[in-house]
Order: C-alpha cells, then structure tokens, then sequence
C-alpha cells in the first residue's frame, strides 16, 4: 500500500484531495490543526470509498510537532514511509500592509511557507532512498500576480513557488518530483466571507472553482502518469489572467 499525507485534510481542497487519492487506493494520513470533527468526517468518507486512512494532527508550523508526530508514525509504521506529500494547510489573515500587524504576517508566512519547509524535510530522505516521491505544493494565484491586501500571503506563497523550483532540482535524479498547483477563487470555507457575485464576473469561466476540481489535478501529479513533470506550477483558476 502507498501512503499520502495531506496537510489541512479535514476541510476544503484538502479533503477533496485525501477522498480523491483514496479512490487511487492510497492510504491517507489526515493532517488538520485543529478541527478533530471535520477531520473525522474526512476519515469516514476515505472509509467509504473503500480505502483506508487516520488522523495525523500537528501545527504544521510548529517544527516540534511536524518532526514528532512524523516520527512517531515512522516508528509505528516501520518499513513503510510516506511517497506523496501534499503541502495543502494554509491560512489568510488579509489587511492592507500599512495596517498589517505582526501577528498577522508572522502567521499566514508560519503556516504557508514554514509549514512547507517543515513537513516536506521530514519525508524527503525517505522518498530519496526509496527513489520515488511526490511532493504537491498548494500555492495560489495571489503568489504568482500578488494581490491587494494579501502582502503577508502572496509572499509566503511565491517563497513556496521558488522552493519548489528549487528543491525540484534538488531531488530529480532520485525521481522524486516537486510541484505546485496555484488555485484562483475555489468555493471553500476560505473564500466564504468573499463577494462571489462580484469577483466571479473578472473570471473567464464566470465562476468559482470546486475543490474538487483541484483536486483531480493534485492527483495527477501525485501519479505516475506525471513522471517527466517537475518544477512546475499549474494555475487553476477558470482562466483568470495571471
Ligand atoms: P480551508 O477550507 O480554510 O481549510 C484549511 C485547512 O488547513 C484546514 O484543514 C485546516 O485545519 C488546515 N490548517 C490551517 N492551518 C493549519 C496548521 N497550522 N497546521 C495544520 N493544518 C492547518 O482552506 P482551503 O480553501 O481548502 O485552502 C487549502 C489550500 O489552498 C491553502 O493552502 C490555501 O492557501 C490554498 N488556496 C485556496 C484558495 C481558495 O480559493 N480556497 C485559492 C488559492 C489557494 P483545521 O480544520 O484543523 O482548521
């Protein structure tokens, strides 16, 4: 059985990712922070469509949790590592940077870029040895263009972007491949306080995306059929200009 950690599995594009890899027969480790009942209902669902899962939480954040919670299921789980990596977890603290306080930067480049850093550590040198892996790397449109209001957020994710590229390099001989999806606005709890009414008329497609139309994508990279991809990032966004 191949095994898939999804960060920020309970809800949202994560979920749709962990139901979807489920369905290509992975196991699927739930990661969330702290939402045990959305990540439950993540759990029960991979059960129901026939593959099998369980809950990893940890703060993707904080390196202590990333680096013992990974341990802890290495030793539980010996022989077996991790060969799909989807860097989903994030969060938005949105104000302007003449406003933005401390906090606010601090958190949104913790959890989106540190939270890279931490997890996809933990798991390269067993995807190297095994010389096989996917790592998938849930940026966004705002760190590719930037977008007002989101300095703290587009930052951390063009970090991811450039981290990307170049652990891509980094790992490629061993077939390990390093990617990135870029969402525009997908229907989640994190775009529900948007006006969808009126963002969706700038969007070719005139519409927000769905998780799980991410999350076919996400799984295409995390399958064989992706071998010769690598340092990419794909937008998903309904045509939106980037
Ligand atoms: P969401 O519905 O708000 O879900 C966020 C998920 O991340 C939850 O599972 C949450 O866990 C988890 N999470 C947040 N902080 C965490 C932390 N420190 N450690 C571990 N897990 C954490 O968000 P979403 O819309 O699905 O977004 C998923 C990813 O797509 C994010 O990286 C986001 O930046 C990106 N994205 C989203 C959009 C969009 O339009 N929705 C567009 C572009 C990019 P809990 O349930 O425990 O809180």
């Amino acid at each position: 059985m191949k095994y898939a950690l999804v960060t920020g599995g309970s809800r949202g594009i994560g979920r749709a990712v962990c139901l979807k890899l489920a369905e290509k027969d992975f196991f699927i480790l739930i990661n969330y922070r702290s939402n045990l009942a959305e990540a439950e209902t993540t759990l029960k669902l991979v059960r129901e469509s026939g593959s099998d899962g369980e809950l990893l939480p940890f703060d993707v954040a904080s390196q202590e949790e990333v680096d013992t919670a990974l341990n802890v299921w290495s030793c539980k789980n010996e022989g077996k590592y991790i060969s799909v990596l989807v860097n989903n977890a994030g969060i938005r603290r949105d104000a302007l940077v003449m406003w933005m306080k401390n906090e606010e930067w601090f958190d949104v480049i913790n959890t989106n870029l540190n939270g890279f850093f931490f997890t996809s550590r933990a798991l390269i040198k067993d995807m190297l040895i095994n010389k096989s892996g996917r790592i998938i790397n849930v940026v966004s449109l705002s760190g590719i263009k930037g977008l007002p209001g989101q300095a703290n957020y587009s930052a951390a994710k063009a970090g991811v972007i450039g981290a990307t590229k170049a652990l891509a390099q980094e790992v490629a001989k061993k077939n390990v491949t390093v990617n990135a999806v870029a969402p525009g606005y997908i229907r989640t709890d994190m775009t529900k306080d948007l006006d969808e009414k009126t963002l969706k008329a700038m969007i070719p497609m005139n519409r927000f995306g769905e998780a799980e139309e991410v999350a076919d994508l996400v799984a295409f990279l995390a399958s064989e059929k992706s071998s010769y991809i690598t340092g990419e990032v794909i937008s998903i966004n309904g045509g939106l200009y980037t």
